[in-house]
């Protein structure tokens, strides 16, 4: 006997968006989560919704992060109406800043060749000089030397994006299990049997996509899924009046008024501790990039860590010795929500497989050992 049509692993965005997706269709879905203790790169991200410079040597993944781009704001809406939680998208275009020539350099490297891989398929961007910059980005320092500007990518508030998930999951009827870390995955026939501490739970269909936990629970239908943490930092500073009219990569204003200051790529295993020397590193680089941001007091500071892939790019893959079990992973989680509560909801459910998946299968690891 089945508790739900599909049981989805793990609570973060990743979770969330299928599990809210899964609902929309109609599905019963039991999402469960591990709870307060687990690491939670959802509650510690940079909240941008970007396209930009993703999908180097990999079409396929800055189409699909193209895609949810485009998606997003139906997607937004529909929590909206859903919920009555605004998540806060915008879409004004986005800027990267180049604070060296060599940083320049392997920018524009960067850029000319995603587009080129891009085929006849859409990727535009354009290259800042200074004045174009100042244009854009009125308070921009001497020390910027050029910025490339994409009209695709946003941002969003990632904790209301969090939480409108789970509201509209909820509302949909999806049945939320916090505080159920799962122990065990046994794929039977017709069905398959997760087990926590305390409970077991059956359903046809099983979705790992539980983070940094995701290598663990797919070892256990004998899928490899290699998953490194990178540790981020971000300061937060207290609220101003409007000056960053769209988000960089380096700063971005949230509507409530506070700068967001990232970003720092360091392996620290999984140590979450912030660290000083980061901080004072986040800090330099935004004034370098903003002086006028002098003024202001940081007044947060937290470090996360990122669910991060050999090449960067995620794992959506179907278990072949366990048909029905699936898993899905990603860094880049906020972008990605929305094409994770359509497609990816709907691969689940036995819709067509995106052609684009086969590229984000784990057989690209063994083939990468092998050459
Ligand atoms: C510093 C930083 C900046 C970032 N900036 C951006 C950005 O600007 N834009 C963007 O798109 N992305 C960004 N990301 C990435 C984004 O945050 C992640 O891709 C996204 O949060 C991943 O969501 P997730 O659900 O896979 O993982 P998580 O949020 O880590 O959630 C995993 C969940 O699985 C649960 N779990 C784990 N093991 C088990 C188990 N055995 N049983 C039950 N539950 C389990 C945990 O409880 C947890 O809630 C950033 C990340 C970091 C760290």
């Amino acid at each position: 006997m089945s508790d739900a049509d599909v049981i989805v692993i793990g609570g973060g965005l990743v979770g969330a968006s299928i599990a809210w997706g899964l609902a929309g269709e109609g599905a019963r879905t039991l999402l469960l989560d591990e709870g307060d203790g687990a690491l939670r790169a959802s509650r510690g991200n940079f909240g941008l919704v970007w396209v930009q410079g993703k999908g180097l040597g990999c079409p396929e993944y800055a189409r699909w992060s193209l895609r949810s781009a485009d998606l997003w704001g139906d997607f937004a809406a529909e929590l909206h109406e859903a919920t009555g939680i605004d998540v806060g998208h915008e879409r004004p275009g986005g800027v990267m800043l180049n604070l060296s020539g060599a940083e320049e350099r392997e920018n524009i490297k960067t850029l000319a060749q995603i587009r080129l891989e891009a085929g006849n398929q859409p990727y535009d961007y354009e290259m800042l000089d200074r004045r174009q910059m100042a244009e854009l980005l009125p308070g921009i320092g001497p020390d910027v030397v050029s910025a490339s500007y994409s009209p695709y990518d946003g941002h969003a508030n990632p904790l209301y994006l969090l939480r409108a998930l789970h509201a509209g999951f909820a509302a949909k009827g999806g049945r939320y299990r916090p505080g159920e870390k799962v122990e065990a995955i046994e794929a039977g026939t017709g069905a398959t049997t997760v087990r926590t501490g305390t409970a077991s739970y059956a359903a046809p269909r099983v979705v790992i996509s539980a983070g940094l936990g995701t290598t663990a629970l797919a070892a256990m239908v004998g899928v490899d899924a290699p998953i490194v943490p990178l540790h981020g930092q971000i300061l937060v500073t207290e609220r101003t009046a409007p000056r960053l009219a769209l988000p960089t990569n380096l700063v971005r204003q949230t509507r409530e008024g506070v700068m967001m200051l990232g970003y720092t790529v360091d392996d620290f295993g999984f140590d979450t501790r912030t660290r000083a020397d980061r901080s004072r590193n986040v800090a330099l680089g935004a004034l370098r990039a903003f002086p006028c941001l002098r003024d202001l007091r940081v007044v947060r500071s937290w470090a996360a860590l990122r669910i991060m892939t050999a090449d960067g790019f995620p794992i959506y893959e179907q278990s072949e010795d366990h048909p029905g079990i699936f898993i899905a992973t990603c860094h880049s989680g906020v972008t990605l929500a929305a094409v994770h509560a359509r497609d990816v909801s709907r691969w689940v459910l036995g819709h067509d497989m995106p052609a684009t998946f086969r590229r984000f299968s784990t057989r690209r690891f063994d083939v990468q050992e092998t050459v």
